[in-house]
């Protein structure tokens, strides 16, 4: 399979920025959006525009038509049993806010546990510390060692008769690491404990089988997988779904109203209150289309060379240290550089029409955990090649002679 050509996929990318080809390494904060997801939005707009669900004429059916096809072809994508395990949100954010107030809140009593890792994006911090505060619970850490992986007897010794829930990141979006899921499942579930996977950066990298990891709760955002923003998915298993009550009321979550009483809609659409983004879920639906074309075993393969070969080559840069060197990574690369603030890279790259990102990520404690204020990260996707990690390297290498 040839990657050599994927970039003419994307119109955004034949720009230029600063006066040079744009180098798109920035695909973990969100990755751009190929042709076909691009039309679906201009299309949907122009011939099938209409509400969902409530409607009987034409329109409103192709459109409902078109959104629970969406629906079917994510559950497909990712193993799922069936499509009414599949909620429409806005992305991973809300995917945890919804697990945490419709799941774990209702359950969790004063002094009970709740398990997360130090490698967590703040979407999966802030909402569990919010829920503990609520209920007067707490939070425990799972720590990771100095090359950016969970340190799993630790995991062991946190679990005890007060662990309510667990919530882990799949990849990492700053270290780039890819946790052991499958296994942490496993001894979840062996102390029976069920636990939430969020997936935002796994799904684009990776196969992944529902079925098979055997997740109670599994989130991911459409827009870090080609589709576009405001749309994503909270897997859940479908006999949890339907124990928990609503997260947000209003129409199409109902069966009946009346003043006195409200009777509930059934699993998915308890989970989607108000008018949902259909044409966002539609173009996720183009955008699975897209990655399956290509195959994801291939993309995995393609990511995981370019990943190498950049590692390799900023290996050999004196003053370039990695920041997370997990044995199993996804294609992200965190670094820093002897005296030169994050902030002046991320500059100088995008002055070389290189776009990478520089901060702490949106994961604080991991830039604490390693005693920098920040990172500077490259982020791979498909359309990327090694001629994108050559110039991001002569550019490295232009910055630090600036500094010297
Ligand atoms: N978790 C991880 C690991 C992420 O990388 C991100 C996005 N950076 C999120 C959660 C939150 O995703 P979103 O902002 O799309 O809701």
């Amino acid at each position: 399979m040839s990657f050599k050509n994927i970039k003419k996929d994307f119109p955004i990318l034949e720009q230029k920025v600063n006066g040079k080809n744009l180098v798109y390494l920035d695909s973990a904060a969100t990755t751009q959006k190929p042709k076909e997801v691009i039309n679906s939005l201009n299309n949907y707009y122009k011939e099938t525009n209409s509400n969902i669900h409530r409607g009987v004429h034409t329109l409103s059916q192709k459109a409902t038509e078109k959104y629970e096809k969406a629906r079917v072809m994510i559950a497909n994508f990712i193993d799922a049993t069936s499509s009414k395990e599949i909620i429409f949100v806005r992305g991973a954010t809300e995917a945890v806010n919804l697990v945490a107030s419709s799941y774990v809140k209702p359950l969790l009593m004063e002094n009970d546990e709740i398990i997360i890792s130090q490698m967590e994006h703040h979407a999966n911090i802030v909402p569990w510390q919010m829920v503990c505060e609520e209920k007067k619970a707490k939070l425990k850490i799972i720590p990771i060692d100095e090359n950016g992986e969970l340190i799993i007897n630790k995991f062991n010794e946190l679990i005890n008769k007060k662990t309510k829930f667990i919530s882990l990141n799949h990849v990492s979006n700053s270290l780039g690491t890819i946790n052991p899921i499958k296994k942490i499942i496993h001894i979840a579930h062996q102390k029976n404990i069920k636990i939430m996977i969020d997936g935002a950066q796994a799904v684009q990298h990776l196969e992944i089988s529902m079925k098979d990891i055997d997740a109670d709760f599994y989130c991911f955002s459409g827009h870090k997988m080609y589709a576009p923003t405001g749309i994503g998915i909270l897997y859940g298993k479908k006999e949890l779904l339907e124990q928990m009550p609503p997260y947000q009321g209003g129409g199409d979550m109902i069966k009946s109203v009346t003043f006195e009483k409200t009777t509930y809609n059934d699993i998915p659409n308890r989970f989607e209150a108000g008018t949902p983004n259909i044409s966002g879920a539609i173009a996720l639906g183009k955008a699975i289309e897209y990655i399956n074309k290509i195959g994801i075993s291939n993309i995995n393969k393609h990511e995981e060379d370019l990943l190498n070969y950049a590692t390799s080559k900023l290996k050999k840069i004196n003053k370039v240290k990695i920041i997370g060197e997990a044995k199993e990574k996804a294609a992200v690369i965190s670094f820093i550089i002897e005296g030169i603030h994050p902030h002046d890279i991320g500059t100088i790259m995008d002055s070389h029409g290189i776009a990478i990102r520089a901060g702490h990520h949106c994961t604080q404690p991991i830039m604490d955990f390693y005693n920098v204020p920040a990172t500077a990260r490259a982020s791979f996707a498909i359309y990327n090649t090694k001629e994108d990690v050559d110039e991001l390297v002569k550019a490295i290498e232009k910055c630090i002679k600036v500094f010297a």
